[in-house]
């Protein structure tokens, strides 16, 4: 039998054009970029495409916030504008410590929107080892609360054997390593192996290459799995296509898209 034959979720998707189970989009961003169009990449039209396919929650860092030139905030507002779908990380930039400060000691304020923290240890050009991050790292880990890192093969700031020695150091955040330090497999693996249980990969643009899901999930095991697609960056469709259409059981499916981040966080937190 093929796929077309059999009442997959896949097949689901296709003919109907919506995700049959709950989808939590754990890594999005919001805002335009003078890199690249967006067709995109406001509230208002980001939400619509998000219920067009199904998606339950979008948790996301706003890209001004992230390089400082919004306060989290203005994001909160944004979300409480669409509270059945949108949520937030508080976004950390280094390089502001008086924001951080302000904004974490706030932090009851921002619940239940904001879910965790955002770190870009890449672009802001300080490693998660720096003392810049401690007070947040600290903040997180008291708390128990998700962190999401950017990280990349071969970028010093947040690999270079860094993640490993943070996520030993910390035994109660919750760490989603965005893009699954894309391209040092075998060492995203140390993070989730040799760590305290804490440690969650997250699967921005990974499923745009073959093979890859079916890899992670061998590796790690899809209970360590988390669904994210940097929307705008990357499209919802592409993405869940992506886990859908992977040689991986229906039971990592339901892993991957919504179960393991309900046992973190709940259901429709
Ligand atoms: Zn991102």
């Amino acid at each position: 039998m093929t796929i077309w034959q059999q009442e997959t979720l896949a097949r689901q998707l296709w003919t109907t054009g919506k995700s049959p189970i709950p989808i939590y989009d754990m890594h999005g961003h919001m805002g335009d970029s003078q890199a690249i169009y967006h067709k995109r990449c406001q509230a208002e039209e980001m939400v619509k495409h998000l219920k067009r396919i199904g998606v339950t929650r979008l948790v996301f860092s706003h890209m001004d916030a992230l390089a400082g030139i919004m306060r989290n905030a203005e994001v909160l507002e944004i979300c409480k504008r669409y509270p059945d779908i949108l949520r937030m990380y508080i976004a950390i930039n280094p390089h502001h410590p008086e924001y951080i400060k302000e904004d974490l000691a706030a932090f009851k304020k921002f619940q239940p929107y904001a879910v965790g923290l955002k770190f870009l240890p890449a672009y802001h050009k300080v490693a998660v080892t720096a003392p810049a991050y401690e007070y947040a790292l600290k903040f997180a880990d008291e708390h128990a609360l998700p962190v999401l890192f950017h990280t990349w093969g071969n970028i010093p700031e947040n690999n270079g054997k860094v993640m490993l020695e943070t996520v030993q150091k910390y035994s109660r955040l919750k760490f989603f390593i965005a893009h699954c330090i894309y391209g040092e497999w075998d060492y995203a693996e140390r993070c989730v192996k040799e760590s305290n249980g804490n440690v969650w990969l997250e699967l921005t643009a990974i499923p745009g290459v073959r093979g890859l899901v079916e890899k992670l999930v061998g590796q790690v095991g899809s209970e360590r799995l988390l669904f994210g697609t940097d929307m705008p960056w990357f499209d919802e469709y592409q993405a869940v296509g992506g886990i859908l259409a992977a040689r991986i059981s229906e039971e990592d499916r339901h892993n991957i898209l919504y179960r393991n981040v309900e046992n973190i966080l709940g259901r429709n937190f």
